[in-house]
């Protein structure tokens, strides 16, 4: 199936924490989320419904993080927070550029921001609000991708946009095989064939059951979110 731009209106958002994080690796990098945060602005002034899912891993990754003798559940409840962290700051900076947006939580969290349902994202998103999913999925041993296809299909999103460091697949690494390939779009099934990385199988699989598009473009190119939607060859296009 070709990418048909024209057919997209509701678009989730995966951002990785390495991105906010910036070349610190750590924290929030501000450069970086003031040209995102205006990108996200200039999408949504163009008429496309967002829903966004950060990751948590400029804060805290729980499957990675260095001491393993420590209880994974714990980990990855502090790896969930660290998601919240990111939404809330977000949808803030949004807000504060006069940009409505709303942070929901998946795990209760009274005092500080509503829990998410469907319904009621559905409902803010259709007023025009960005919508900030965190908490990933709300357990552990799961990843912010899964999270964010999870969320794509509870919201009939059109398309999975995910934003990496990179320009999309290639049918190599290109840092170690000159020869490496881009491939502009490839069908789930190809992904599987060809073993091309797309991301964690969970989410992969998910993704594909039940036949949710994904992009995978690169967020650090300066309009790439825009370019993501409207230009077929601008990133990866995986289809069912
Ligand atoms: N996490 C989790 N369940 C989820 C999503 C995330 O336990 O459904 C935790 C896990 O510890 C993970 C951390 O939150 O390491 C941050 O998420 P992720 O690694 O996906 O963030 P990213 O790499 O995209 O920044």
């Amino acid at each position: 199936m070709l990418f048909q731009p024209e057919k997209i209106h509701r678009v989730m958002l995966k951002i990785s924490g390495e991105i906010l994080a910036g070349p610190q690796g750590y924290g929030f990098d501000d450069e970086v989320i003031d040209r995102l945060t205006d990108e996200i602005i200039k999408v949504r002034q163009k008429g496309y419904s967002i829903a966004i899912v950060l990751g948590g891993g400029n804060i805290f990754r729980g499957g990675t993080w260095k001491n393993q003798n420590l209880d994974r559940v714990v980990l990855d409840h502090i790896g969930m927070l660290a998601t919240i962290q990111n939404s809330l700051y977000l949808a803030e900076i949004l807000n504060l550029k006069n940009c409505p947006a709303r942070a929901f939580s998946c795990l209760i969290m009274d005092n500080i921001t509503e829990l998410y349902t469907p319904s009621k994202a559905s409902e803010a998103l259709e007023t025009g609000q960005i919508c900030f999913i965190g908490g990933g999925t709300g357990n552990p041993f799961f990843t912010t991708d899964t999270a964010a296809i999870l969320r794509a299909i509870e919201l009939q999103s059109d398309l999975v946009l995910k934003g990496t460091k990179v320009d999309g697949l290639y049918t190599s690494d290109p840092k170690l095989d000159s020869n490496a390939q881009f491939i502009s779009s490839a069908s789930f099934s190809q992904c599987l064939e060809q073993k091309l990385g797309v991301m964690d199988m969970t989410a992969f699989s998910l993704a594909r059951e039940n036949q949710i598009p994904l992009k995978i473009f690169n967020l650090t190119r300066a309009g790439g979110i825009e370019m993501a939607l409207t230009q077929p060859d601008f990133g990866t296009y995986i289809y069912a």
